[in-house]
């Protein structure tokens, strides 16, 4: 057997199997390219998903005649390093992409530099066809057309116009977050879909993704040792049912690495529920010996030289700016627009009858909630005859006088037995009472945890949960970290459980079948994936959950007081741990809105 070298169309036609395996990705190095060229703006037209058509039109620096003959060698590159390639800071440099480009496509590029005339070069899947002068702005226009029709074993993997559509949006948002002081378009048959200006970077992320972002978005900026991370992510209630949009930026560079979605599990750890997901752009900047973004082809893979210091970052950035915004709850104008507030005429069966009395201190309890958490029983039962509409306003003693000055104010009444009305400086309180007390016990169990253990409730009489055997196992091998939680449990044959004590906060009405249960779920789907500590701070989430007061039961003005000052003494209560505001408020202005006052 002789030896051969393989001919360059070839050799170009395997690399596009690397670098360009969709529209998508010749778009990504078209545009890449653009930036590379110090463009100020990024035209992008798109036909059918890209399969007919990908067009990227610049005003960057723009090539004389020559190099644009160059750039369509291989290995040909106007950003070769002088320094080592790790220190590279343009997003090319392996000189690979347009001659890859053109050898599985109808390639046309027109170029001009300031200096020069237009020039115009049309290759078809690797042979010059055509070339002349041209009449262009300074930059640079690429059109590549038909791509991998003429390579089925490549075109096979192309799918519909639609899926191949998304994967560009996907591309063009990475790339315009990458760089906000940069405008694009991005039009795909014939309709404009992205159109922003240069912007700050928190602007341009929001622009992209979710106008709404400035008002329930968090800025980020925080540093350790020699790397700082930049970014904006939502505020837990404002969350997706989807991780589509969390972004990850290294060195100005988008890239793809699933330590992000770790770390923002980590993060929100507790303050969303598992099948809701916050949007974040996180921008990182460190040391270029730090990382290695060069493992994949396209670009998009990292490798950290220090894995667990950059989830640490990012975690630890995330939460201090969550604590910071404390129990800021969503932003009221998406949750509570007035549109969304009933306004019907007085008199209708679903208004408060006027003349039915005040069901003054009925159930007025004077005991604190606060001593008695997940209290028991009567008050539920009578709630559950109480008939509807369970709207109820109780003659409150005077409030003290700055009651109106707490952020979460007074409490007036409450309504369905599930809703507490407040009435604070600015507006109208109202507060999921479930939702803000399962939040409340679970703070109250993490403080708790500070230091000692949970004090435990021990039960009189131990009380045996059957429960199938690998959920014996899980359980019994976590016994330790829930004993720290305050439940005591112990393997009580191959199928079945003892639970000797529960938790304290939880109150005494837990029902540890089914508490024991949820632990169980909760633990088979964390696996070994996570930490000790962030097992067991969502294992007391599911135990919160356990001991909080249920919708349906009727407070006394006096409990709903304590409930409210203890939200405002308590870090992150505006979201219960699900994710769900805890309370939303309707300013006076909003209110007079409603009446046609403004
Ligand atoms: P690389 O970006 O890795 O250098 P490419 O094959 O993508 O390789 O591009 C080859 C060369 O062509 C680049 O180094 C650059 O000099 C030139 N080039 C490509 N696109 C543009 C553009 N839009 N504006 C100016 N020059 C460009
Ligand atoms: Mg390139």
């Amino acid at each position: 057997m002789s030896i051969r070298r393989l001919p360059s169309d070839l050799i170009n036609r395997i690399a596009a199997g690397e670098v360009v395996e969709r529209p998508a990705s010749a778009l990504k190095e078209l545009v890449e390219n653009s930036l590379d060229a110090g463009a100020s703006n990024v035209a992008v037209k798109l036909s059918a998903g890209g399969l007919e058509r990908v067009e990227v039109v610049d005003d960057g620096c723009g090539m004389t005649r020559d190099d644009m003959a160059l750039s369509l060698e291989r290995h040909a590159t106007s950003k070769l390093p002088d320094a080592a390639i790790e220190d590279v800071v343009s997003f090319g440099f392996r000189g690979e992409a347009l001659p890859s480009i053109a050898s599985v496509s109808r390639f046309t590029m027109e170029s001009r530099t300031g200096d020069s005339d237009g020039w115009k070069l049309v290759v078809d899947h690797g042979e010059k066809i055509e070339e002349g002068p041209a009449a262009l702005p300074p930059g640079t226009r690429i059109k590549v057309e038909g791509l991998f029709d003429k390579v089925p074993a490549r075109r096979k993997f192309l799918r519909t116009p639609r899926s191949e559509y998304t994967a560009s949006l996907d591309v063009m948002r990475r790339l315009a977050m990458a760089a906000p002081q940069v405008g694009f378009t991005l039009d795909h048959d014939g309709r404009r879909v992205i159109e922003v200006q240069p912007q700050s970077p928190p602007e341009r992320v929001a622009a992209l993704l979710n106008p709404q972002l400035q008002k329930n978005g968090l800025g980020l900026d925080t540093q350790r040792g020699d790397m700082r991370m930049t970014g904006v992510v939502s505020l837990p209630t404002f969350n997706r049912g989807m991780g589509d949009q969390q972004y990850l930026f290294v060195n100005g560079r988008p890239v793809k690495d699933r330590l992000l979605v770790g770390a923002l599990r980590g993060a929100y750890r507790d303050l969303l529920a598992r099948d809701r997901h916050p949007i974040a752009a996180l921008f990182l900047d460190l040391p270029t010996h730090e990382v290695d973004i060069n493992v994949h082809p396209a670009k998009t893979e990292v490798r950290f030289r220090d894995a667990q210091g950059v989830r640490g970052l990012i975690v630890g950035g995330i939460r201090r700016a969550l604590e910071e915004a404390g129990h800021l709850s969503a932003n009221r104008e998406q949750l509570a627009q007035p549109a969304a507030w009933q306004v019907e005429p007085v008199g209708t069966t679903s208004s408060p009858n006027p003349e039915r009395p005040v069901e003054a201190a009925a159930y007025a309890r004077p005991d604190d909630l606060a001593a008695h958490p997940g209290q028991p029983s009567v008050w539920e039962a009578r709630a559950a005859f109480a008939a509807p509409p369970q709207a109820r306003a109780e003659i409150a003693e005077a409030p003290p006088p700055q009651a109106a000055q707490y952020p979460l104010g007074a409490a007036r009444g409450q309504v369905a037995a599930t809703y507490i009305v407040a009435e604070a400086e600015d507006g109208l309180v109202i507060v999921d009472q479930h939702a803000a007390h399962e939040r409340l016990v679970l703070e109250r169990m993490r403080a708790a945890r500070e230091g000692e253990e949970i004090k435990r409730q021990p039960l009189l009489i131990p009380e045996t949960v059957e429960m199938d055997e690998t959920d014996c196992e899980r359980l019994e091998e976590a016994a330790d970290e829930l004993a720290q939680l305050g439940l005591e449990i112990e393997r009580f044959g191959p199928g079945a459980m003892l639970v000797r004590a529960t938790p304290a906060p939880l109150g005494q009405k837990v029902k540890a079948p089914q508490l024991l249960a949820d632990i169980a779920a909760e633990l088979a789907e964390l696996g070994s994936s996570v930490t000790l500590r962030d097992r067991i701070d969502l294992v007391a989430g599911t135990m919160a959950c356990h001991g909080s007061v249920r919708a349906g039961r009727i407070l006394s003005v006096h409990e709903m007081n304590a409930l409210l000052r203890e939200m405002e003494a308590t870090p992150h209560s505006g979201q219960c741990n699900h994710g769900r505001p805890t309370w939303v408020k309707l300013a006076h202005g909003d209110i007079e809105k409603l009446f046609g006052r403004k």
